[in-house]
């Protein structure tokens, strides 16, 4: 990810951010280490992170007698960044409340780099980004393509949704099954389904979802808040719609959080989750996120290849063979050109 360099001001910011920070945690600490003395917090059980709110999160019981129950949580200051997602071990305190004492292994972790160009968690044991497009807006190759090269980086497996299934005809079937077809061959699951007919792709969708945790990405207006709606009737999400005035949606969704599924399974679901993958990448993340590609650029005859129609280059010979798709390939030379131009603009910013 791009680091751009921070100015005086900024690092000065970000050292009292930080020494605020601790002091905070320190008394917390303090407080934290007296309850315990006192024998105020319950024994360690394990939980799970359903969402965070600055320094406190919603901790969910996985076992014991309050088991599904949620409690209002603080950390340890020895623990790293938590996210959404994450499995600990904490303590109960007082009423609703308890302490988080560790956390588990992750399997998978969703990060996204924050103004600065520093890559910050988001979400953490994902089983899979499941990229949302439909008929309408149409979809193209090369928004795909940034949203699967961001997916291969987190090597998280990256499943296409095509939605409205309902404004599917010969015209647009024409364009979309080839595409489709494409993303098939290089081994993603494609699946079709329509938040407005639900029952007719019930199996479909429950299948997906069932006994993981999936988060739903995509461009807007492909059906994101309707599909999830259909999953999660209980949770109000504003379909086709900005929430608020000032465009950033309610404060109670810029929060990744964790849903339980009626059928099964678990959804994680936040703005900057669905907006996933759009923001700057290396050639090198490039490279490594189209997985046909990574396999052959080591083959270029200079090493140094941009991959723009230089003398030898292997993945021009293997479009021209037929190993890799014309299109996939021009995709791939759009984003690294598309990323340099953004490189290029932001460093003169
Ligand atoms: P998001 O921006 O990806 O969250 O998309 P929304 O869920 O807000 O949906 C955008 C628009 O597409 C809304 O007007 C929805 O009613 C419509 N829409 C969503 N799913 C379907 C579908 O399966 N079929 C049709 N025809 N329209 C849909
Ligand atoms: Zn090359």
């Amino acid at each position: 990810m791009a680091r751009r360099r921070l100015s005086k001001q900024q690092q000065h910011r970000i050292r009292k951010i930080q020494e605020e920070r601790a002091r905070r945690a320190g008394k917390r600490e303090q407080t934290i280490n007296d309850q315990r003395e006192a024998g105020e917090l319950g024994s360690e059980q394990s939980g799970l992170i359903i969402a965070h709110y600055g320094q406190q999160l919603d901790v969910e019981a996985l076992d014991g007698d309050h088991r599904g129950e949620l409690f209002r949580c603080f950390v340890r200051a020895n623990i790293d960044s938590l996210v959404t997602g994450d499995r600990v071990v904490w303590c109960r305190g007082d009423d609703n409340t308890g302490v988080i004492v560790a956390r588990q292994d992750r399997h998978t972790l969703l990060q996204r780099p924050d103004n600065f160009g520093q890559l910050k968690p988001v979400a953490a044991n994902i089983d899979h980004i499941v990229l949302v497009i439909a008929p309408l807006p149409e979809p193209h190759d090369n928004l795909i393509d940034r949203y699967l090269v961001a997916a291969e980086n987190t090597d998280i497996p990256a499943v296409i949704l095509l939605n409205k299934s309902d404004l599917l005809n010969d015209d647009n079937r024409h364009r979309l099954d080839p595409m489709l077809d494409r993303y098939r061959n290089l081994g993603y699951q494609v699946v079709t389904a329509s938040a407005h007919h639900p029952d007719r792709h019930d199996d479909t969708i429950t299948s997906l979802v069932r006994g993981r945790t999936s988060v739903f990405v995509g461009q807007s207006g492909v059906g994101k808040s309707s599909l999830i709606q259909t999953l999660v009737p209980e949770h109000e999400l504003k379909v086709g719609a900005v929430s608020d005035s000032t465009g950033k949606g309610i404060h109670t969704t810029t929060t990744a959080r964790l849903f339980h599924l009626d059928r099964g399974g678990d959804l994680i679901d936040s703005p900057g989750i669905r907006e996933f993958g759009l923001w700057h990448m290396t050639p090198a993340e490039i490279e490594y996120g189209f997985r046909e590609i990574r396999e052959i650029t080591g083959l270029c005859r200079f090493r140094d290849c941009r991959h723009q129609r230089e003398p030898g280059c292997a993945l021009e010979k293997a479009a021209t063979e037929g190993r890799i798709s014309p299109q996939r390939l021009q995709s791939f030379r759009r984003i690294l050109q598309d990323m340099a131009e953004q490189q290029a603009r932001g460093l003169k910013l």
